[in-house]
């Protein structure tokens, strides 16, 4: 059998082992201590002027935070883009509040904005204001940012960015995670940079970055004895964790290119199969290419395509199938215009980790070949 080819697998830089030796010799083995403070330095200065980062232990805790500092909270209406992975929504649930789902564009995957007003509209002719919208930066490309905000700021609603997927991509220059009220990165294993789980919360006011330690650390009140006058959480980061994550910010600029050759590979090489298409960056979007997707022709050329690289030992996956389809959330109020259930039919993500080898990638590409030679 051949060796396994993963879908997106963690890629140390070599730096990251010295950063936890630190802690260990220091005994910062705990929730806080240099590695936290410099972690969240280091993507302050990446992001640039203006961010204040928390890192917390994962990128659902950071949402979950977000929505609670955004007042979300029972009963509420929570507008998330129907098009994304479980972890965008599932907080919403948390708090006893309601996911709105809306479909999706064509030109980036994500929130369509012209969806996104009827859902509002309608919402409120109904009795209830959304309290946030949920944007996501599906596979590392830049939500369609001016649009969205326009209308946010119409209704005067917060966007809760969620930048999960696109630490290194950038809209008209700025990079992805400055562009919520609240926006959010995640560290899992399986992201662009990894500390094996983690996330951050990233805001322009440092007063909600402050807040959000404060809840992210049990809500203890300013007082010797336990006090508590708010409900918390145990969402932050580890000290040993944070290491990985210094160590992992060094060669940053250095996976987003690994990344972006990835699916320029794929795409120079595929483009001449008729059933294949890409998306490519719409003008003023620069996406990381966290995963490299494909479209192709029919739910069955899809699929068989996936069973022939699984046969290879090669992970593939179908696009994230969408949140109004998914059992759980079946009852929630939904906005649809068919973009994303099309989506979901039709694409699959490539192996896309940094670490691939040419030998790796060339058994992706000549096993796809083979299928459509077929
Ligand atoms: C990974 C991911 C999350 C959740 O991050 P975790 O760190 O795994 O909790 C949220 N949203 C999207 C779009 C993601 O891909």
């Amino acid at each position: 059998m051949n060796t396994k080819i993963w879908l997106s697998s963690p890629h140390m830089s070599g730096k990251e082992q010295q950063y936890i030796d630190d802690a260990f010799k220091s005994n910062w083995i705990a929730p806080l201590g240099p590695n936290v403070t410099g972690f969240e330095s280091d993507i302050q200065s990446y992001l640039g002027e203006g961010s204040n980062v928390a890192v917390l232990s994962s990128g659902t805790a950071a949402i979950h935070l977000g929505l609670v500092l955004l007042g979300v909270a029972k009963g509420d209406e929570v507008i998330c883009q129907s098009k994304t992975f479980s972890a965008s929504a599932n907080p919403i649930a948390y708090l006893g509040a309601t996911p709105i789902f809306v479909d999706s564009e064509s030109d980036t995957w994500n929130i369509c904005p012209e969806q996104l007003e009827i859902a509002i509209k309608d919402r409120i002719a109904k009795g209830k204001k959304p309290k946030a919208i949920i944007a996501v930066h599906l596979y590392g490309m830049p939500y369609k940012v001016s649009e969205i905000n326009r209308v946010a700021e119409t209704y005067n609603i917060p966007v809760l960015e969620d930048s999960a997927e696109a630490l290194g991509s950038t809209y008209s220059n700025e990079k992805c995670g400055t562009f919520g009220t609240i926006s959010i990165l995640s560290f899992n294993g399986n992201k662009i940079i990894t500390t094996s789980g983690g996330g951050a919360l990233v805001t322009k006011d440092k007063s909600i970055k402050d807040k959000a330690v404060f809840l992210a650390t049990q809500a203890r009140d300013n007082a010797v004895e336990y006090l508590h006058s708010q409900i918390g959480y145990n969402y932050r980061m580890s000290n040993v964790i944070a290491g990985i994550g210094r160590g992992q910010m060094q060669v940053i600029d250095n996976r987003v290119e690994l990344r972006r050759q990835n699916y320029n590979f794929y795409e120079s090489h595929l483009k001449n199969i008729n059933e294949i298409t890409f998306l490519s960056e719409p003008k003023g979007h620069f996406s990381n290419r966290w995963l490299s997707c494909i479209l192709t022709n029919s739910e069955k050329t899809r699929e068989g395509l996936r069973i022939a690289l699984e046969k290879e030992n090669i992970e593939s996956r179908p696009l994230w199938k969408p949140m109004h389809q998914q059992p759980v959330f079946l009852e929630c109020p939904k906005y649809l215009n068919g973009v994303s259930d099309d989506l979901f039919k039709k694409g699959l993500c490539l192996p896309s980790g940094s670490n691939l080898t040419d030998n790796e990638k060339n058994r992706v590409l000549s096993t796809i070949q083979a299928y459509f030679d077929n």
